[in-house]
């Protein structure tokens, strides 16, 4: 298949769309970013790799990281992680307080603010040193060295007023057991990563892998929690556009607010899109209309 035809041929069509996205402001660093930055990359299984635009400029993965957090976390957990967060789609905004109260402080799932929380909170007690154990953890994903921008990090933490209500509201439940402050820093840094979508679409290449890194062929997670985690991302992976996402890409993904998407296809591919601007729901508008034409075009659903 020409994969790079089909990535200009895509393009060309979506730029004549009126892109009505805005770049995320509410994270002062972010706003910063060109809004017109636009890359792809597509790493297949079987080592084929294609990139177009600007696949090899970094920017931040935001929470694309909730994924490889939660893999983390679940590979030292196991099933009992599920008794602090839980699988549901939230139908809510990534950064909504509603559920949360009536819900007892149990986040919906791992990919809403809330459940990232709980995440990071978990990997704060289980782990030594939580960024340098997170960050070698990505690193051996990707094969690179990626970091985080303390900038970003800074940035977020100027003015994380929403996530700082979350995260009170959680402790007041009991669902939150360290230092506030502590867990919000590590949250904020992995969120602040910086990767190109070569190094992302590289580095979710063990989830379409049955959890097995392909490039040094470790366990990164046993096959059924790979597909698990797979199915959340299908189900959760867009917060309240969700459905929507499934309904026209039709594969399980992660959004962030520095305009990433990551795709998987179980046993073929990963891919990654990057487009800043964003639509009302906080996912990338040009980065979900490229997927959408992307797997009309190559009948590469899971369905
Ligand atoms: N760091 C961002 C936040 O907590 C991540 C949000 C996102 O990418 N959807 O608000």
């Amino acid at each position: 298949m020409d994969f790079n035809k089909i990535f200009s041929d895509i393009y060309n069509t979506i730029k004549k769309v009126e892109n009505t996205g805005k770049v995320a402001q509410y994270i002062p660093e972010l706003a910063l970013v060109d809004p017109e930055k636009f890359g792809v990359c597509l790493v297949r299984l079987d080592a084929g790799k294609f990139h177009f635009g600007n696949a090899n400029e970094k920017f931040s993965i935001q929470s694309i990281a909730k994924v490889l957090s939660l893999t983390m976390a679940y590979e030292i957990k196991g099933e009992k992680l599920w008794e602090r967060v839980g699988v549901e789609p939230s139908g809510t905004a990534f950064n909504s307080l509603v559920q949360l109260e009536y819900e007892k402080g149990i986040p919906r799932n791992p990919f809403i603010n809330a459940g990232a929380l709980v995440i990071a909170d978990i990997l704060v007690s289980e782990l030594e040193n939580p960024k340098k154990e997170f960050l070698a953890f990505v690193n051996q994903l990707c094969h690179t060295k990626v970091n985080y921008s303390l900038q970003v990090a800074e940035s977020e933490k100027s003015c994380a007023y929403t996530n700082k209500a979350l995260i009170n509201l959680m402790k007041s439940f009991g669902n939150i057991k360290n230092d506030i402050n502590e867990v919000m820093d590590f949250y904020f840094h992995l969120c602040a990563i910086e990767m190109t979508c070569e190094e992302l679409s590289q580095t979710f290449l063990y989830l379409a892998n049955d959890g097995v890194c392909p490039l040094s062929q470790k366990v990164i997670i046993d096959q059924s929690k790979s597909k698990r985690i797979n199915s959340i991302m299908q189900l959760c992976g867009f917060y309240d556009e969700a459905g929507e996402f499934s309904f026209k890409v039709g594969l399980p993904g992660k959004s962030g607010v520095g305009g990433g998407i990551v795709v998987v296809r179980p046993h073929k591919f990963s891919m990654v899109v990057w487009s800043p601007r964003l639509n009302a729901k906080g996912n990338s508008f040009l980065g979900t209309k490229f997927l959408e034409l992307f797997t009309t075009k190559i009948d590469y659903s899971i369905f």
